[in-house]
């Protein structure tokens, strides 16, 4: 059996079904936790904050302040 990436999860994707999209947890320097979300299908990706869908843009802006 393959060996389990450290800190990626499967899940699914919601643009195009897929089951096998990743999901990596990050850690923002003002302690926000969001996910990385990339479907190798379709090349969807999107962030998400808690259990709700964010913005790139916000998740740079957070990643820029100090
Ligand atoms: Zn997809």
């Amino acid at each position: 059996m393959g060996r389990r990436t450290r800190d990626t999860v499967t899940v699914a994707c919601a643009n195009c079904g897929g089951q096998d999209a990743i999901q990596i947890e990050i850690t923002l320097p003002d302690d926000t936790e969001v996910r990385f979300n990339s479907c190798h299908r379709c090349e969807h990706r999107w962030w998400e904050a808690g259990s709700s869908v964010i913005d790139l843009n916000s998740v740079l802006e957070k990643a820029r302040r100090r």
